[in-house]
């Protein structure tokens, strides 16, 4: 059952062919407005339809997605940052990274976070809400409109604001709209998951026939340093992590990556290779090692020893790369630029 007044972007096309029909409006129409959907247009722009039924559709639903509010682009790399407005009026931070091969796009799952990892910008104020599936949606329909017709979002990377697994519903229905054929038609196989390891979700995921890439937040393979730096690691041990892991790739055929922000004195010891190499064994797996993202005033900051760190996995036969950084050239660390934007608005408003 549709809502009766729902949000456009949530809806699959025989879910809006569904409640158009409802409204008395023919089934062909619903075509028609789900492309202008797809297009990022508003009701009042769709102009091959009826005039009453885009007075129908502003009436009697909302579209639910996002408004571009700021866009900084790296003269250095093309890299671009967004900062989208909700409908409520809450801000979120997007990141469009250009390769040879296409464009991805980082989407956010949740405005803020409760995971609570030490090093991320995104948990400071704790989860405000979860977003839609049409919220998440909106972020790469806005984009594609932004790029405005030309090469437009082959690839998706949830590793936005949010943990995709704790609003795992909407991030559910958000991957089989992007990826359905009737809508944008993104290949599951260019969508990435990252999760900071919400074990029960991850076998959950896993019966999903779903054909995405997990991505698994593990930045130390010893339980002890783990829970002291991702609060998660007090629920799940990385044995039941990995092991998740295993069953994900046993039953998708998909390696696994393992996220490893190398941290100073904190995950980029021998010790430390040691403890992946074993924990990692036989695993279909790849280790993305990306030098940790200090935030303002932490007391965590980069390693310096990232290359030597990729040797000594490569001496224990784990497969690891450095993962490129784009964008360092414009505003930093994530969620900087949406800090700013709501300390701005803070200061605008009146004692
Ligand atoms: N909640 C999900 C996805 C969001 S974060 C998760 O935990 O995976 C996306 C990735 O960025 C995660 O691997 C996260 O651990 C990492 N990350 C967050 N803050 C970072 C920082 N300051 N430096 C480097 N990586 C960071």
């Amino acid at each position: 059952m549709t809502a009766a007044s729902p949000a456009l972007l949530d809806l699959t096309l025989p879910e809006l062919t569904e409640w158009m029909v409802g409204l008395g409006f023919p089934k062909f129409r619903a075509g028609q407005v789900y492309t202008w959907l797809m297009k990022g247009k508003r009701p009042g722009e769709m102009n091959n339809v009826p005039l009453a039924l885009r007075e129908a559709l502003a009436q009697n639903a909302h579209v639910g997605g996002v408004t571009i509010c700021e866009t900084l682009e790296s003269p250095k790399d093309g890299t671009r940052k967004y900062l989208y407005e909700l409908e409520d009026g809450n801000i979120l931070e997007g990141v469009l990274l250009r390769y040879h091969h296409g464009n991805t796009l980082c989407v956010s799952t949740q405005v803020g976070c409760r995971m609570g990892c030490a090093f991320c910008a995104s948990t400071g104020d704790g989860l405000i809400r979860n977003l839609t599936p049409g919220e998440i949606l909106g972020q790469v329909i806005a984009v594609n409109a932004d790029l405005g017709g030309g090469r437009s979002i082959t690839n998706l990377v949830l590793m936005g604001s949010g943990e995709p697994l704790d609003n795992y519903d909407n991030t559910l229905k958000f991957i089989r709209l992007a990826s359905c054929g009737d809508g944008l038609g993104i290949s599951q196989r260019n969508i990435s998951l990252s999760t900071c390891g919400l074990v029960e979700r991850i076998d959950q995921l896993a019966q999903e026939g779903l054909h995405i890439t997990l991505c698994i937040s593990l930045h130390s393979a010893l339980d002890e340093k783990r829970r002291q730096i991702m609060p998660i690691a007090r629920k799940w041990t990385v044995a039941q992590t990995v092991n998740a892991a295993r069953a994900y790739a046993q039953a998708t055929g998909r390696r696994v990556i393992f996220e490893y922000a190398l941290t100073n004195g904190i995950n980029d010891t021998c010790q430390d290779a040691d403890a992946l190499a074993t924990a990692l064994k036989g695993l279909p797996s790849h280790v993305n090692v990306i030098p940790l993202n200090a935030a303002d005033g932490s007391t965590l900051s980069a390693s310096e020893h990232v290359e030597a760190f990729l040797k000594m996995l490569e001496d224990r036969g784990v497969s690891a790369t450095r993962r490129r950084t784009l964008g360092e050239d414009i505003e930093g660390a994530c969620g900087q630029l949406r800090r700013r934007r709501l300390q701005e608005r803070a200061e605008k408003i009146p004692e």
